[in-house]
């Protein structure tokens, strides 16, 4: 089933197919181990319309919708993961955030650059002490006159280093309330903002990560973001689409570490035969097989969901949950076909081995899904 693809999505696969090939493929090893993000990527991907995918034509977007995204998820994801987050977390999370809740003049200001890729954009929920656990977050605004001074930590943030705006959630009022979170709008050169770190990671290497430090960072009331209190609320909406592509990005990681092991278990030949023939190897194929389509099946169903304006959390939660989850058992299985070459580094599959895992923890950790999901249930 595939929930209504147009002649047009098809179209646009076989260019994000093209362009990954020529320009993500022959770099993703390179930028893994340099640890950066390929800077030059980002006026291709804008050419090509990557950038705005989605967001409004009168600002340079490009008409799209949920499937167009999984198609990029899917595609940068099965090649480079790195490189869709940094794209992903600009492109399908963060600039959306302006279309969705900001003014006309935001919208203006803002999004036109975005898409040209010209100006990078990051979103800074996490802290060191609140991940999964949003309202308890305590990077603080206060108004002070005309403005909103702002003070805190935010942790593992995407494009950290690169970004030139940062949607930064704070607390506008004392204590754990949803409905005490506003979100601002922070240039990297508002005096009080600082990177104060760029993070070493286990994967995921090709992006930026880094903490953010907000020491009192005065912002205008124009860079209010949305309504004041209504920051937890806008978050949870955005997750929406995050978690689509994240789901969309562990498809593609599963489909990359069958394809790769397919490939070896037919060519490594141990007791005179192919290893993929042992059964103990080729049903780990079968399985990754099943579970690759599963989740693609479970993606396209939440994508199509949401596109239809449907309510969609219980399968965009099952989505992301089932294909993250998928794509960490495919890597773990990889590895162990690849046997002692699966852990050498000038293999493909020890990358996945790596990158898969966030997949489980980004977007709301695979036991927050499951907490969504039962509660869902009735719980
Ligand atoms: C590479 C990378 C990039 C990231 N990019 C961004 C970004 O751009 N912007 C941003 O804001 N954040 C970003 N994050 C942060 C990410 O969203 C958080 O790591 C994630 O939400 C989990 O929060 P935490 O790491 O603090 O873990 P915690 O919330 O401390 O969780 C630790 C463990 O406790 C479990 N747990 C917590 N609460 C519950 C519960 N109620 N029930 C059951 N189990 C529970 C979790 O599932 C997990 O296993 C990024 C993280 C990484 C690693």
């Amino acid at each position: 089933m595939d929930f209504g693809l147009s002649e047009e999505h098809r179209i646009f696969e076989s260019m994000v197919k093209k362009f990954v090939e020529k320009e993500i493929q022959p770099i993703a090893e390179e930028y893994d181990i340099k640890e950066e993000y390929p800077m030059h990527l980002w006026p291709r991907m804008s050419e090509i319309g990557l950038l705005g995918c989605k967001l409004p034509e009168e600002y340079g977007g490009t008409p799209a919708d949920n499937f167009n995204l999984v198609i990029v998820a899917e595609e940068i994801g099965k090649v480079c993961p790195g490189v869709f987050a940094g794209l992903g977390v600009h492109s399908y999370i963060a600039t959306p955030y302006i279309d969705l809740f900001g003014t006309k003049e935001q919208k203006e200001k803002y999004i036109p650059p975005s898409i040209k890729g010209d100006e990078i954009w990051a979103i800074a929920i996490t802290e060191p002490n609140a991940g999964s656990d949003v309202t308890n977050i305590t990077t603080t605004a206060v108004k002070d006159g005309d403005g909103w001074v702002i003070n805190g930590t935010k942790m593992f943030i995407t494009n950290g280093t690169i970004c030139k705006h940062v949607v930064v959630v704070c607390a506008t009022e004392k204590g754990r309330s949803k409905k005490g979170k506003t979100l601002f709008i922070v240039h990297k050169d508002t005096p009080g903002f600082s990177v104060s770190r760029k993070l070493k990671k286990l994967g995921f290497r090709a992006s930026d990560t880094a903490e953010l430090v907000f020491e009192d960072c005065r912002v205008p009331n124009e860079n209010m973001l949305g309504e004041y209190g209504k920051g937890f609320y806008h978050v949870m909406k955005g997750l929406v689409q995050e978690r689509i592509i994240t789901a969309a990005m562990g498809v593609g990681m599963g489909q990359a570490c069958l394809e790769l092991s397919l490939k070896y278990a037919k060519e490594r030949v141990q007791f005179d035969k192919p290893i993929g023939s042992f059964q103990a190897t080729g049903f780990k194929l079968v399985d990754m097989a099943i579970e690759v389509c599963a989740a693609r099946q479970l993606t396209y169903m939440a994508a199509w969901k949401d596109n239809m304006g449907q309510d969609s959390v219980t399968e965009v939660s099952m989505a992301k949950l089932f294909a993250a989850e998928t794509a960490t058992r495919a890597a773990l299985n990889a590895v162990q076909i690849f046997g002692g070459y699966g852990l050498m580094m000038e293999y493909t599959v020890q990358r996945f081995y790596r990158d898969t895992k966030l997949l489980e923890i980004g977007a709301g950790t695979s036991e927050i899904q499951r907490e969504i999901i039962l509660r869902r249930l009735g719980f």
